[in-house]
């Protein structure tokens, strides 16, 4: 459930008129929903209500400083996957006891960073990630909370692209290989084992996959007791998926019920890394329509706001809901909207039945609160939309609009030319 709904025949965000904002703000422009990022988070943090549990939101899905202090106030932490999205947690007042650092390229630098802000623990992925964190420890006097990401070479039966807990995957350590790692880790004097890590992809649209790959990590955390190396913290990474077209995910009641039953008897702390799930359908991406043509086979809105802006259809072929922020009652055709970018990959939407959009109206791309501006790029010298969170009956630019001025920022010509 969110935010977005129309009164009569116009959209609104809570009880904010959508074009009211365009014509403050301009266009293309991301745009949140305050009601709906606490609904979603608070669904997901009360499903593991009975247990111990950290819910450390995955910064890259939606990285604002906004977002993330609203996140941190209702007492989230923080999945990171570099020293950037650090110093935006850190910015926004999030926790460093509740930030889990992921990624299988952490670099010396970044580990550094975040040895010297305490985060709670670092997601390990390698061998050589685990010897090369225990030297810089080693050189800074600490210890590194460790967990060693496991790969359960489970199917998440999701895109290609972001499934990550097959064994052809880059990610984690193989779950055989674990347990000859976990003894190696305890071998290390700057390194203290405190969890097991997993994450198997994203825009999970069934249970069964997670319960797959937490039996078998918890067969290993049974083996490490055994073996005398306690574990604290079992984290469980993200992945619950969204309805964007035709999707029924499960709840987050219904998957933290099915994970709670799998996960008690172990008695620990669980720890959380959704994104998606809570932020993607918080947001939509606003734009103007700037011209309409018919080609010879197809009829194609042209909007504002371009792949740069929103990378999902043309990246991952991703289906991205797109509505008009006016009802009108014309009979639908078929269309593709498209950006203005110099690719024919360039779209938001293909084949659809959408009402006749007309030269300046205004259309909106729904379930764009995750991987939308955070995997937006300048392209083609576009400069990045602004983002607007709605509270209530107002609104607030959380972040500007960029300027030319901001493309070639930091950009020398050198005294030779
Ligand atoms: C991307 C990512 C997440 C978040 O995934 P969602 O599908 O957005 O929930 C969590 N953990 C790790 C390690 C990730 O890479």
């Amino acid at each position: 459930m969110h935010h977005f709904s129309y009164k009569e025949d116009d959209l609104y965000c809570e009880d904010v008129e959508v074009k009211k904002i365009s014509d403050e703000v301009g266009t293309p422009f991301f745009l949140y929903s305050h009601a709906t990022l606490i609904r979603h988070f608070e669904a997901f943090d009360h499903a593991f209500a009975e247990v111990p549990h950290i819910v450390s939101y995955s910064v890259k899905a939606n990285s604002n400083l906004a977002v993330l202090r609203l996140f941190s106030q209702l007492g989230g932490g923080a999945d990171i996957v570099s020293g950037g999205e650090l110093f935006r947690a850190i910015k926004a007042g999030v926790d460093p006891g509740k930030i889990v650092y992921s990624g299988v390229g952490k670099r010396e630098d970044e580990m550094e960073y975040a040895l010297k802000e305490d985060i709670l623990m670092f997601n390990v992925e390698s061998h050589q990630e685990l010897e090369r964190l225990n030297c810089v420890a080693g050189k800074m006097g600490k210890k590194a909370r460790v967990a060693l990401r496991v790969n359960p070479d489970v199917d998440p039966k999701t895109h290609p692209y972001i499934s990550t807990g097959l064994k052809q995957n880059k990610f984690g350590i193989p779950v055989r290989e674990a347990l000859n790692e976990y003894h190696f880790a305890a071998s290390l004097e700057n390194i203290q084992i405190v969890g097991v890590d997993c994450h198997i992809g994203s825009q999970l649209t069934q249970v069964q996959p997670f319960i797959d790959a937490l039996k078998k990590v918890k067969a290993l955390i049974l083996e490490l007791r055994e073996e005398g190396i306690d574990i604290k913290y079992l984290d469980l990474g993200g992945g619950l998926g969204i309805t964007y077209d035709e999707e029924a995910p499960p709840h987050p009641t219904e998957y933290g019920k099915a994970i709670i039953e799998e996960a008690k008897e172990l008695d620990l702390t669980l720890v959380f890394e959704p994104g998606r799930v809570i932020v993607g359908n918080a947001g939509i991406l606003v734009s103007k329509v700037l011209y309409t043509k018919r080609g010879e086979e197809k009829n194609f809105i042209i909007a504002d706001a371009a792949m740069n802006d929103l990378a999902r259809p043309s990246l991952y072929g991703s289906y991205q809901k797109v509505v008009p922020v006016r009802k009108n009652k014309e009979p639908m055709i078929v269309s593709d909207v498209v950006g203005p970018i110099c690719e024919s990959g360039d779209f938001l939407a293909k084949d659809r039945e959408l009402p006749p959009f007309k030269q300046g109206d205004l259309l909106a791309v729904m379930s764009a609160g995750a991987y939308g501006f955070t995997m937006s790029s300048n392209y083609n010298s576009r400069v990045r939309a602004a983002e607007v969170m709605v509270k209530g009956d107002s609104f607030e630019v959380i972040r500007d609009r960029e300027t030319f001025k901001d493309l070639v920022n930091g950009e020398r010509i050198p005294d030779f030319l």
